[in-house]
């Protein structure tokens, strides 16, 4: 075998880039040796600095784009390189729809064993930026004392300061800024990750998209916030400004842990309600501080919608929804269903479904909580058949589903399944024991719901086979 060359550290090397690698770096090769680059796009010529190279395939620092691929645009916020939160600002958006189309197609093809898997085009995002719905701001001092509000560094945790964010709903700029004053203002104490010392760790905020109800949460260290009435009135002049919208929730929740983990247990209100409400489809939800709820509403109803249409409900049909989080995918379903049962293995997140689905007048869902892998099999199991499911969406994290919820779908014969993917490749990797299960994949569409960064959610139509 020809030996593989590898380059050496802190050598400078000029390439260009080919290709768009798994989280958005881009990839070059130098004399057959592959490099991954942060912030290049497959066209660009630049000169780079090796870092650290492996065996069969190093990391390099972009210096110098020599010549910039047709493809790159500006990016608009100053800290995009920086910043851990985007990593395609630069590619154009046309371009980052084009990426994930193909990552789907890719994985369907090599590790799902689909020649030509039919995907639809895939469904963009009217408004590429300022689609998030929940932000999460931690709150330091800088090596001068001064106050830091922003996001982290990628991968580290030096805060940067960060006055305006383009993923962000807009209102979360006068929000900081008025949350800011009152802080310098009234001298309240900042937590400091190195001491354990000091108030504030983090804000949260949280809009309803279709309601404009705000809520704000600081998180704290210590039993309650001084002089909160001083915030109330800051954000209430930030209502005024910007009167679509509504301050709804003012309140804090309690972090005493020296841990990473943002949210303690504990929330007190300060100020109006303790959640705010928002819609998807038609289908109304209560969300207080703790609970999950998708980021970009707009493009959750579409990628829903993809989820009705695949199941292809008639009110006749008992519909099992695994790993259903607060049942929003239940709920949208349930109208045109006969039974909706939802699992979830977070019991918080059970007792949300229950609420939504009662706050929504629904009747005809039922929630569990367990893992699917458990729960499912036997719930079927006990009711002698009689919880038998004709559709099945599974919507699992991104290790994918347990073997087991496969069987259990291939042992009842249920007719249609719809799986919901943040993954493209442990979808695929599903998919492939499905069709050794008697499953075809009839239908997919990909839906960016995470524009500006590599993330791809993709839904998949699967029919059973007549044997
Ligand atoms: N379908 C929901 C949430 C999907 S996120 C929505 O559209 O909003 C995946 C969910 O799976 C999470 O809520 C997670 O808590 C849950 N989960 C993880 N492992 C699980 C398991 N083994 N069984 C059931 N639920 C699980």
């Amino acid at each position: 075998m020809e030996e593989q060359f590898i380059p050496k550290k802190n050598e400078q090397i000029s390439l260009e880039i080919c290709d768009l690698g798994e989280e958005g770096f881009g990839i070059g090769k130098y004399h057959g040796y592959t490099l991954f680059i942060k912030d290049t796009i497959p066209g660009d010529f630049v000169e780079a600095l090796i870092l650290k190279g492996k065996k069969t395939y190093g990391y390099a620092k972009v210096l110098r784009i020599l010549k910039p691929s047709p493809d790159r645009v500006q990016s608009l916020c100053p800290l995009a390189s920086k910043c851990g939160g985007c990593q395609l600002q630069h590619l154009s958006y046309e371009k980052q729809l084009e990426y994930k189309w193909n990552k789907v197609k890719n994985c369907l093809k090599h590790i799902g064993g689909i020649p030509e898997p039919p995907i639809e085009e895939i469904i963009g995002a009217e408004e590429p930026y300022y689609y998030r719905n929940k932000a999460q701001f931690p709150v330091g001092r800088g090596k001068n004392g001064e106050l830091l509000i922003g996001f982290y560094a990628g991968r580290t945790h030096t805060i940067m300061n960060t006055e305006h964010c383009y993923l962000q709903a807009k209102i979360n700029t006068e929000l900081i800024k008025r949350i800011r004053n009152f802080l310098e203002r009234e001298k309240i104490s900042i937590y400091e990750e190195a001491t354990g010392k000091g108030l504030i760790r983090h804000i949260m905020t949280r809009i309803g998209f279709r309601t404009g109800e705000v809520m704000v949460c600081l998180i704290i260290n210590g039993e309650y916030l001084p002089h909160k009435e001083k915030l109330i009135e800051e954000l209430k002049k930030a209502e005024k400004e910007n009167p679509n919208y509504h301050i709804k929730s003012i309140c804090c929740n309690i972090n005493q842990e020296r841990t990473n983990v943002i949210l303690g247990e504990k929330v007190i209100s300060i100020y109006g309600e303790p959640y705010i409400t928002d819609y998807i489809g038609e289908v109304k939800f209560r969300i207080s501080p703790l609970s999950f709820y998708q980021v970009n509403p707009v493009q959750t109803e579409k990628l829903y919608k993809k989820v009705l249409e695949f199941a292809q409900l008639n009110r006749n049909e008992i519909v099992w929804d695994l790993y259903c989080g607060i049942g929003t995918i239940s709920l949208f379903l349930a109208r045109q269903a006969k039974m909706v049962y939802g699992v979830e293995v977070v019991a918080q997140a059970i007792e949300d479904a229950k609420k939504n689905a009662e706050l929504n007048e629904i009747t005809n869902a039922q929630f569990f909580v367990g893992e699917a892998e458990t729960i499912f099999p036997e719930k079927y199991q006990q009711s002698n058949g009689e919880m038998r499911a004709d559709v099945v969406v599974i919507d699992p994290p991104r290790k994918g589903c347990d073997e087991t919820v496969l069987n259990t779908i291939a042992k009842m014969e249920v007719e249609r399944v719809v799986y919901v993917s943040c993954d493209p490749a442990t979808l695929a990797r599903d998919i492939k024991l499905m069709r050794q299960m008697g499953y075809e994949m009839i239908k997919g569409a990909v839906v960016d719901m995470f524009g500006e960064t590599y993330h791809v959610e993709t839904v998949v139509g699967l029919q059973r086979r007549d044997m």
